[in-house]
């Protein structure tokens, strides 16, 4: 049900592997679609190579390093488990790293679950009543867990114990169980799903922001180095600036601009090599791919700049709202591109400037 490891193994414990859960059993490549579908399964091995194992490895998010690194320290000067903690942000920003990290740092191990993963209050019993001390237990898109298993989290959090139901109808009967210390670290790409009772559970919440271009080329840089890439400032510079402010889709794309530099230019990663592999995978110059483009398409071509409901849009462009909402949307947000109004999405003038478009007369946003 969930993975086991040691930090400093270099597994991530999103290997393919078989979870099994009473009656139902998933595979690990249901599981990777469930749960983290954005990262591809051919980047796992490259991911864990390439994760930094410390907070200070970790690069940028000062804040969130900061306070993370206080809550830590605060633990281990107290010899007890830290605090539960809840990171949020879109996909790719860092937060499997950072539970990894929060084990690492504790020296414990870390066990990886996810959210889809646990349907059923029985499928989280076990987890925990399997747990030892001082155990770290990442859930991944922990929004997404069934309500029942979500009510035994909170007293699991608060109390350090689970009630088993044992029987069915008037004669069950709660057995408690009390369970280790242990730290719950809660990765979620939608916080505001997350009900009230169980975010203030946290003791401390991070909020992961889009990184900046400077911190993506240290990210770049490093990642050069660890995988014995040559490589020149200005090719790592074009390649950060079109990474969407994400180390995953950095890292990424340094792959594919290492394969073009490979095949076609002199095995340098330089700026012509960054430039011509980016057009290759039709990566713009602000970092958009072809799902962003096609929600700013669909948004001013075939609505005229909106309004627009989220579902619309994503049937329009052939998505889950989901991915629309998490991937898409928040990038488009941050560089000005679309807004969200009450009545629905709209193009802002950054849009129809980008996709070289008129905008339309009387236009309103
Ligand atoms: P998430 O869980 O938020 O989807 P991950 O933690 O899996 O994101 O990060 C994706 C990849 O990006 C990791 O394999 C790691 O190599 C890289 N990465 C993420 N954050 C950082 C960071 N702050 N510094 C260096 N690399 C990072």
């Amino acid at each position: 049900m969930t993975e086991s490891f040691e930090p400093g193994t270099g597994r991530d414990g999103v290997d393919s592997y078989e979870l099994e859960f009473g009656d139902q059993t998933m595979t690990g490549a249901e599981r990777e679609r469930l749960v983290s579908g954005r990262a591809e399964t051919a980047e796992r091995d490259d991911e864990a190579a390439l994760r930094p194992k410390g907070l200070a490895d970790f690069i940028g998010q000062p804040k969130v390093r900061e306070q993370l690194s206080l809550v830590l320290d605060a633990a281990k000067a107290r010899q007890k488990a830290p605090d539960h903690v809840l990171l949020s942000g879109p996909p790719g920003l860092g937060k499997t790293t950072l539970a990894m990290i929060v084990a690492h740092e504790m020296n414990s191990s870390l066990r990886v679950t996810s959210g889809p993963a646990v349907q059923h209050a029985g499928d989280l019993a076990a987890i925990l009543s399997s747990l030892e001390e001082g155990e770290v237990l990442f859930i991944d898109e922990i929004h997404r867990m069934a309500r029942a298993a979500e009510e035994m989290l909170y007293v699991a959090m608060e109390d350090f114990r689970v009630d088993v139901i044992v029987g069915k109808g008037p004669g069950a009967t709660a057995i408690p169980l009390d369970l280790p210390q242990f730290t719950l670290v809660g990765a979620t790409t939608r916080s505001g799903l997350l009900p009230a009772p169980l975010r203030d559970r946290f003791g401390f919440t991070a909020l992961l922001d889009f990184y900046s271009s400077a911190d993506l080329l240290t990210v770049l840089q490093r990642s050069a180095r660890m995988l014995g890439i040559d490589s020149e400032l200005a090719g790592l510079e074009e390649i950060s600036t079109r990474s969407r402010g994400t180390p995953r889709i950095a890292n990424r794309l340094l792959r594919r601009v290492r394969d073009w530099a490979q095949v076609r230019g002199s095995g340098i990663i330089d700026e012509e090599a960054a430039t011509n592999a980016l057009r290759v995978y039709e990566v713009d110059e602000l970092g958009l791919d072809r799902l962003d483009r096609s929600v700013l398409q669909v948004l001013c071509k075939r609505f005229g700049g909106g309004p627009v409901g989220l579902g619309t849009l994503a049937v329009s462009v052939g998505e889950e709202a989901d991915t629309v909402e998490t991937v898409s949307e928040p990038y488009l947000v941050r560089e000005g591109l679309i807004s969200r109004t009450p009545r629905g999405r709209v193009a802002t003038t950054a849009a129809w400037n980008h996709l070289k478009m008129q905008i339309p007369a009387n236009y309103e946003f």
